[in-house]
């Protein structure tokens, strides 16, 4: 605790450190803590000194390390916020405050508590980047420290560290801390598996050491024999590594064979590609292992190329290979980006996908939505695609041609009607591939489907859609609203807009507590207040103003009036969150059990059900489809038409019936009509049980010779959905 010890490393990075001031802070916190001890024993200044030496590994400026030193006088010392500012100046408050306000946030398993902390957190960050830093080395020094604590409280933390700082440490670049932290997660959590694996590891310790020699002198020879000159080196891969490689594959230690790595360091990007070639060429690659992440970095900036070869003596070996700076990137991350002068450390740093996050999570309500956006950004796996101009987008992993669109723009998302992939049509559900070159096709008239919620990846495309569907629901119960007092204003000889204009609605609305007589209606529509009480309001001599409307239940009331009234039929049809609703099949599409069905909200009939694929409900009001799915629990059969189209032969109809009857079908009634040029066309109708029956009996029918086609006949109902 020597601060000599604190001078020198600053003085490693610092060009013109103000040591004096450092002095100061040493001192001062020396003497706030020294009556307090650590449960080891030590005195607790030990901490804040350990720590502030982890702030300088990071290379950080002369405040964040004097933060560092105060960071838990505030908590533990009673000394205010003024005292530090006058002090040690407002930057240093700011960071110690802080560091002091994340020590508050309580990590719970609630979601949203998890939810808020986790915002508390990335407002931090997206405010001073320094803050999360100084608090990550506080971390890790306590995590370096926990044997003292009792075991529940060392697990709390360790699962707190790997729930939040870890990811953090990672997505922010800074390998060494990452690997750090990690590993001793895995020693407080699974302590056993952790001295496990290490003792494995360290009885091969010499076998692996000469492996690692010999491979790394079989690599520099293999390059000079071609005339690249590089620095090459083997290392182990940090346990809690390992251990994942374990757990994911289900593997013994002795089966993870990558647990060796080789890193070869090369002066240019040309280079990295050269010895690539080199290698590959050597020995053989192992399919699927080669990422460029030099064209491709990932977030966190990191750039290299990684290969998997079967090595020397056949061992499988990882192989990186990168340039200094991109080695210097790799492990310090964010903090390789610093420029040393006081106050400039960590200006100009771009934290975009930080401060993304705190800026969307408004539209976000759902803690649970939150969470998943955040986890998202921390564990970052991305696919990156391109623009049909070249332009290179990265996207969360999964994501599919909606992402894109909403990455391109929010109104381009919102326009998508249709996407290709090289060239070629998808779904708009289609899993994007790396390397993938995306079109999107707009239409002016489109509008986002709520289904798309469903398989968007990215947290921007969810906000984005959410944020459509919630104002055209607002729209839509607007308009209703004021057709429902419309109507009944003309009942007694007023006129809406008239109210409108001479601003007599908007006294209205204001005395009933609506900052706007949009929102009336809007209420008017779901039915929270009747129109004969907003009437009330405009005409105060007008009595018995409700026995006069009659008044009549909103559409949307209505529906659910209706839902309520109606007993459930046997339809085999579950319509999610709602029990009791009158469902009938849709006459355009007449879906089978089996198939892929959706429902619709009708106007005071319940709800249709439609094939997915309907052209009606493709075209359909997006916000009045709900969720439906078979019952399977009730079997029933359908009524359904088949024409079949033949050559017009003896025999045809005697051999359809032998082939329904062998599938066990009742040909309810037939019909049979003949055309000019030899053709015959046989209508009937059978009960089906379902999609896949029908599937089988088409086949087979078309099975029969002569029989040119088979197709199911709907009953061409043109109404549509309304
Ligand atoms: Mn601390």
């Amino acid at each position: 605790m020597d601060f000599e010890k604190l001078a020198e490393s600053i003085s490693t990075y610092h060009p013109d450190p103000d040591l004096d001031k450092v002095k100061k802070a040493y001192e001062f916190a020396k003497e706030s803590h020294k009556n307090q001890k650590r449960k080891s024993g030590e005195p607790y200044f030990l901490h804040l000194f350990e720590t502030s030496l982890l702030v300088c590994k990071l290379r950080l400026d002369i405040s964040s390390v004097i933060a560092g030193l105060l960071h838990d006088t505030v908590e533990d010392c009673d000394i205010d916020y003024k005292t530090i500012e006058d002090k040690f100046g407002p930057d240093v408050a700011h960071i110690v405050e802080g560091v002091t306000n994340l020590k508050k946030i309580q990590f719970s398993s609630k979601e949203e508590k998890q939810a808020e902390s986790f915002r508390k957190m990335l407002v931090a960050m997206s405010k001073d980047i320094r803050v999360i830093l100084v608090k990550l080395c506080d971390r890790l020094h306590n995590m370096r420290t926990l044997n003292h604590l009792p075991d529940e409280k060392k697990i709390r933390k360790a699962l707190e560290t790997k729930e939040i700082y870890a990811p953090i440490a990672n997505r922010l670049g800074i390998d060494w801390l990452k690997s750090e932290l990690e590993d001793l997660c895995l020693l407080n959590l699974r302590p056993e598996l952790f001295h496990r694996i290490k003792s494995k590891f360290e009885q091969s310790d010499e076998d692996r050491k000469k492996f690692v020699k010999d491979t790394c002198e079989e690599i520099v020879k293999l390059l000079e024999s071609s005339g690249v000159s590089a620095s090459v080196k083997g290392r182990g891969k940090h346990l809690y590594s390992i251990w994942q490689k374990m757990e994911k594959n289900n593997l013994a230690f002795e089966e993870v064979h990558d647990a060796l790595g080789f890193r070869i360091i090369v002066p240019t990007i040309r280079s990295c590609y050269e010895v690539l070639g080199i290698v590959h060429a050597a020995w053989k690659p192992v399919p699927g292992r080669f990422k460029d992440y030099v064209a491709m970095p990932k977030a966190n900036m990191y750039q290299s190329l990684h290969t998997t070869v079967i090595g020397p003596g056949g061992n499988r070996i990882e192989i990186q290979i990168r340039t200094p700076e991109m080695n210097r990137i790799a492990n310090e991350g964010i903090a390789a980006h610093w420029r040393y002068k006081e106050g400039e450390g960590t200006k100009g740093f771009d934290l975009k996908w930080v401060s993304e996050l705190v800026e969307n999570q408004q539209y976000l309500r759902n803690p649970e939505e939150f969470i998943q956006s955040v986890k998202g950004e921390l564990f970052p796996d991305d696919v990156f695609v391109f623009t049909p101009k070249g332009d290179l987008i990265r996207l969360p992993n999964g994501s599919c041609p909606v992402d894109f669109a909403y990455s391109i723009h929010t109104d381009v998302g919102n326009r998508t009607t249709a996407a290709k992939v090289n060239g070629l049509i998808v779904s708009l559900n289609h899993v994007l591939e790396n390397g993938d070159t995306v079109e999107i096709v707009t239409r002016k008239d489109q509008k986002p489907s709520k289904d798309w919620l469903t398989y968007v990846k990215s947290s921007k495309a969810k906000q984005r859609i959410r944020v459509f569907l919630r104002s055209a629901q607002k729209e839509r119960a607007q308009e209703i609203g004021s057709e429902i007092i419309s109507k009944d204003l003309k009942k007694i000889k007023l006129s809406l807009s008239k109210l409108e204009k001479s601003g007599e609605m908007q006294k209205a609305a204001s005395k009933m507590g609506y900052q706007s007589f949009v929102d009336l209606y809007c209420d008017l529509s779901y039915g929270k207040i009747t129109s004969a009480k907003v009437i009330s309001l405009l005409q105060p001599n007008e009595t018995d103003v409700e026995k006069r409307l009659k008044s009549k239940p909103s559409p949307l009331q209505r529906i659910f009036q209706t839902a309520a009234r109606a007993t459930r039929k046997k339809v085999g049809v579950k319509v999610s969150g709602l029990d009791d609703i009158v469902v009938r099949f849709a006459n355009c599409c007449e879906p089978l059990p089996g198939d892929r069905i959706v429902g619709f909200i009708t106007r005071g009939r319940g709800v249709t059900i439609h094939h997915v694929d309907c052209a009606h409900i493709l075209s359909a009001d997006p916000l009045r489809i709900v969720n439906v799915h078979w019952d399977d629990e009730i079997k029933s059969s359908r009524k359904i038409k088949l024409n079949v189209h033949s050559h017009d032969k003896i025999g045809i109809l005697a051999n359809l019936s032998t082939k329904l009857l062998e599938h066990g079908l009742n040909v309810k009634s037939a019909e049979i009509s003949t055309t000019d040029f030899g053709k015959a066309l046989i209508s009937f109708e059978i009960e089906i049980e379902d999609a896949k029956q029908l599937n089988k009996v088409t086949r087979s029918i078309e099975g029969i010779p002569d029989v040119i086609k088979v197709e199911r006949i709907k009953y061409l109902n043109k109404k549509k959905e309304s």
